[in-house]
């Protein structure tokens, strides 16, 4: 049997560099940490002022210039909507300043304004970015550097670290050299959360386009294997997979749909679709399962579409409490055996998406199918037949091939209802149709006329051929299984040489019908042409058409070279 395997973090694939949350957003946020500063420095030195000594004072005069520069900001952000990152990055700048100033006033390394620098960083790697952070990291240090040099004997700023031994101990340079590693230390360990954050949000926000972008794909697809299709480049682009493969039926079974790097033959000729152990399990468990490899007994099936596989994962397709089959997909060996959490989810979402689209596209193609068959007989209704002769005569027209109709009716089929009752009457119409779809070729149309009379469009066949073939329909009429033996007359006509559009074939291949079954029945006649002024009537409707140009293949054939009629 297959084994399951645990599910880790999974596929890396490209990540387009797009900002997760809007820059306005993030100097939002970092405006109302620097007013939580401010307020937590102006605080401090009103209730606690000797925390702040010797350069109280200063200090303050300091934090209420940088608060009016925040407020300036705050309004330029509003001005300057597309200048933000500038605005953002200059702000940054500033604070730098700030804390660097404040604290070398009121202590340098023991003042308690360190700590600011501190959170300052931590918050800005989380907000911006881990490069934000690193930068900023470097921009503290250098100020802490510049401040220190400046105290130094001889340097530009005088002392205000106060006298004697401070809370920290130690030399100033040792003081200054552990900060600066506390102070790369939370860089980097901030920066390394923000870069995690940073990927994984980029990953989710690809994974929902690329839903949204399946979503609005499946909504233009109509066709159950496009669908199929659909869904099935979507998640090998998503995720990152080598081989994969939909199967799925509207009645459970599970014909092969739609491939991605199968062999071609396989995928050309997939074989007979049968049961698969890990489809059942999928659909048992109404979940994805891992599975690391195929059991050939288990698994014919799949085991012939996806030879050799490995570490494959199977998610099931359900609509409406339903399972209607599955999306099976095998991790490129680049990726191991593990699956993340989020590949798993993308894929459900994306495949309950793909059933839904399956469904209504079977329940399209079922209705289509419903309207172009005669319900009694199962074979082309009158509409269908209709259509399919104006396509062949236009076929005909631009290829110079002959096409052939023939019309054919039951004989004395009242007396049959009327002796045996209707129900015996429809299940020989049911045999007959049965038997005419079975002598017709693969190109050709048998379908239901109406009541008792059968139409056989038979493309590319000129009259004798089309008399020999309404022949051996006609046998094969009088061989369906009856309550009593029937008969039927035919009629045949071709195009062009018996009429001059698809209404004249079907009024000559009547006529000839007719004259069939007034000759006797049990017998086929060839049409002797419509008269004259039908064919007038048949060029006149056809020039009509080609100047409202609303059929092309006729308007091809005014030009083409009409064939020889026998
Ligand atoms: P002919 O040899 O001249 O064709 O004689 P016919 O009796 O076959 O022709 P007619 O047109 O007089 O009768 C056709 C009969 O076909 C009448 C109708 O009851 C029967 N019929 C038409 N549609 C159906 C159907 O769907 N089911 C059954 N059982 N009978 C049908
Ligand atoms: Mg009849
Ligand atoms: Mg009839």
């Amino acid at each position: 049997m297959s084994r399951f395997l645990g599910r880790s973090s999974g596929s890396v694939a490209q990540i387009r560099a797009a900002e997760s949350v809007p820059v306005i957003e993030r100097l939002r946020v970092t405006q109302y940490l620097r007013l939580a500063a401010i307020g937590l420095t102006l605080l401090g030195a009103a209730l606690a002022p000797d925390v702040l000594a010797p350069g109280r004072n200063q200090a303050v005069l300091t934090t209420l210039a940088y608060a009016g520069v925040v407020v300036v900001a705050e309004a330029g952000s509003r001005l300057l909507k597309d200048r933000v990152v500038l605005l953002f990055s200059a702000l940054l700048i500033v604070d730098g300043l700030w804390l660097a100033w404040a604290s070398y006033l009121t202590g340098g390394l023991t003042s308690p304004m360190r700590y600011l620098v501190l959170l300052h960083l931590g918050a800005v790697a989380l907000l911006a970015s881990y490069r934000t952070g690193l930068k900023l990291a470097m921009w503290h240090s250098l100020l802490l550097l510049a401040a220190y040099n400046g105290q130094q004997p001889g340097g530009w700023l005088r002392s205000t670290e106060p006298a004697g031994t401070s809370l920290l101990g130690g030399t100033p340079e040792q003081r200054l050299v552990v900060f600066v590693v506390v102070l790369w230390l939370v860089a980097v360990s901030t920066s390394a959360l923000s870069a995690v954050n940073e990927r994984e949000l980029r990953r989710r926000r690809r994974d929902l386009e690329a839903l949204t972008d399946l979503a609005e794909s499946l909504e233009r697809t109509v066709d159950s294997a496009a669908v199929a299709r659909t869904l099935l480049d979507s998640v090998i682009d998503t995720f990152g997979f080598s081989r994969g493969i939909v199967l799925a039926g509207p009645e459970g079974q599970l014909p092969l749909l739609a491939s991605c790097n199968l062999e071609e033959e396989t995928a050309r000729r997939p074989g007979r679709p049968a049961a698969s152990a890990v489809v059942a399990e999928a659909h048992a468990s109404r979940g994805t399962v891992l599975v690391s490899g195929l059991d050939e007994q288990a698994d014919p099936w799949l085991s012939t579409l996806l030879p050799d596989a490995g570490n494959l994962v199977v998610v099931p397709l359900q609509a409406e409490g339903r399972a209607i089959g599955a999306v099976v997909l095998e991790q490129s060996a680049t990726e191991g055996n593990r699956i993340s959490r989020r590949i798993v989810s993308g894929l459900e979402r994306s495949a309950s998406y793909a059933a839904l689209a399956l469904r209504n596209a079977w329940l399209l193609e079922q209705v289509q199918r419903l309207a172009a068959t005669d319900g009694l007989t199962k074979i082309a209704n009158r509409r269908t037949f209709e259509t399919t002769l104006e396509r062949e005569v236009a076929r005909a027209t631009r290829s110079a091939e002959h096409l052939s109709l023939v019309m054919i009716d039951i004989d004395h089929f009242k007396r049959l209802n009327d002796e045996h009752g209707h129900q015996s009457g429809d299940e020989v119409l049911r045999n007959v149709a049965a038997a005419l779809s079975c002598e017709c070729r693969d190109f050709d149309t048998p379908a239901r006329y109406g009541g008792e009379e059968f139409a056989v469009v038979l493309p590319g066949c000129g009259p004798e051929e089309a008399f020999v073939i309404a022949e051996r329909l006609r046998a094969a009429v009088a061989a369906a299984p009856s309550v009593v033996p029937v008969t039927a007359s035919a009629g045949v006509a071709t195009y062009p040489g018996h009429a001059g559009d698809a209404d004249t074939l079907v009024r000559a291949a009547d006529d000839a019908l007719y004259e069939s079954k007034r000759a006797g029945r049990n017998r086929t006649s060839l049409s002797a042409g419509v008269p004259p002024e039908a064919q007038v009537d048949a060029l006149l409707r056809r020039a009509v058409t080609q100047r409202l140009g609303r059929n092309r293949p006729v308007d091809d054939g005014a030009t083409a070279p009409a064939p020889r009629t026998g």
